[in-house]
């Protein structure tokens, strides 16, 4: 039987990341993700527990690691993640169990399972899972994130995760060296946009929350727990910011995971010394009394979707003087992008236009387009390319580029979309 991969999930989107590949023997999936929406979370296409020879997760992002627990039900395959991963997935996923008014398909009980089934992944490593080999390298994202080299039927497959070829304060960017290929699944999610200068954006953050606070106000700057939180941190540290910075939410909880893993980071000291130099929010009193100072606040959630961001934005978005400062991708129908599309927000039920200052600020931790065409130049052999994990456009201008200017056959495949190898 040839090889067959099979998008279920983060076709022409953002969200429910999900890659199917089969032969005759095995059944492996690459990522199993849910979308969280304002209603409730959509999952990718259904795969039966018992098809599933084992599943392999990139990163800790729910958006790639939320819907495995759904495996765990009937069935007991082994995960693949880093260690790091498997300490985030377990928080990341029991908050949105405890957080979900809406049904889930497993509870903690699942989740539990998931982890106790959990291989260790590490960098350049390889496994070999009955006819396949996989690979586990350096995607540069966030911390513990991989790509994926799978090797099978003679075929070789890479499918890029979320990917950052640039260095952070918190990473160093991913190397991409691939033997050839004959398949590359890869994300789109900024393949519209050049990222500007990083520096000039780090600055910029330093500036706006500078003149926020001088004026008195709250600087809220949303970001998601795990990796933008303490990377907000480290910049705000590197550029000697002096005023009052709080973190807050499962942003803590995910920086207590870093402290136990400094082979994780590029420069372990720097983010030891910002996660020291921030003050945790301790609970609700403190919470209560910070929203009234003047200062910066970074918290979860980074699309305004939910955690404790909601509490601080009840207050800043009624005020002149305050500032909500987005750092991070936000996809469509988020309230975060809503903000930033149309400068309103959800107050008691109703849509109101938000009086504070509203900034977007590019600390992404994705390739831009121009990284994302140089990796594509550069893959060797004569490799299919399918497009992933952007918005319908995005992926459809990324697919045409490759055919156009690098000659590679190339799709952004639809949920459901199958790909053979022969
Ligand atoms: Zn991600």
């Amino acid at each position: 039987m040839p090889l067959q991969i099979k998008v279920l999930g983060g076709g022409r989107e953002v969200g429910r990341s999900a890659i199917l590949v089969r032969d005759e023997e095995s059944t492996l999936l690459l990522d199993y993700g849910v979308m969280v929406t304002e209603r409730k979370p959509e999952f990718p296409q259904h795969v039966s527990p018992k098809e599933i020879t084992a599943v392999f997760v990139t990163h800790a992002h729910l958006d790639h690691s939320g819907a495995v627990p759904v495996f765990f039900t009937s069935s007991k395959p082994p995960v693949y993640m880093s260690r790091i991963t498997a300490e985030f997935t377990d928080i990341l996923i029991r908050d949105l169990i405890n957080l979900s008014h809406y049904y889930l398909p497993y509870e903690t009980l699942e989740l539990s399972t998931m982890l106790e089934n959990v291989r260790v992944a590490k960098h350049n490593t390889t496994k070999k899972v009955r006819s396949f080999e996989v690979t586990f390298l350096n995607a540069g994202h966030i911390p513990g994130s991989l790509s994926l080299l799978v090797k099978g039927q003679g075929k070789c497959v890479w499918y890029s995760g979320d990917i950052n070829t640039i260095d952070t304060m918190l990473l160093k960017g991913a190397e991409i060296e691939l033997p050839e290929l004959d398949l590359a699944i890869i994300e789109g999610t900024y393949a519209l946009v050049d990222h500007p200068d990083r520096k000039q954006c780090e600055r910029k953050l330093v500036e706006v929350l500078t003149e926020v606070v001088e004026n008195k106000g709250l600087a809220l700057v949303p970001a998601f727990s795990v990796g933008r939180a303490q990377e907000v941190l480290c910049i705000l540290y590197k550029y000697g910011f002096d005023y009052p910075v709080y973190l807050d939410g499962m942003a803590r909880a995910a920086a207590k995971i870093m402290l136990k893993y400094p082979n994780e980071f590029r420069e372990f000291k720097l983010l030891k010394k910002a996660l020291k130099k921030a003050h945790w929010v301790k609970g609700a009193k403190e919470r209560k009394r910070i929203r009234e100072e003047a200062c910066v606040v970074v918290t979860p959630a980074g699309m305004l979707s939910g955690g404790a961001a909601l509490y601080y934005m009840d207050k800043v978005v009624k005020s002149e003087y305050d500032a909500v400062v987005l750092v991070s991708y936000q996809v469509k129908g988020t309230p975060g992008r809503r903000l930033l599309d149309e400068g309103v927000y959800e107050v008691d039920g109703k849509l109101k236009k938000v009086k504070c200052r509203v900034e977007w600020i590019d600390l992404s931790s994705h390739c831009g387009k121009k990284e994302l065409q140089e990796i594509i130049r550069k893959l060797p052999g004569n490799p299919k390319v399918l497009v992933v994990h952007g918005e319908e456009e995005a992926c459809l201008s990324l697919a045409a580029w490759v055919k156009e200017e690098v000659g590679f056959e190339a799709i952004a495949p639809a949920n459901g979309e199958m790909v053979t190898l022969r």
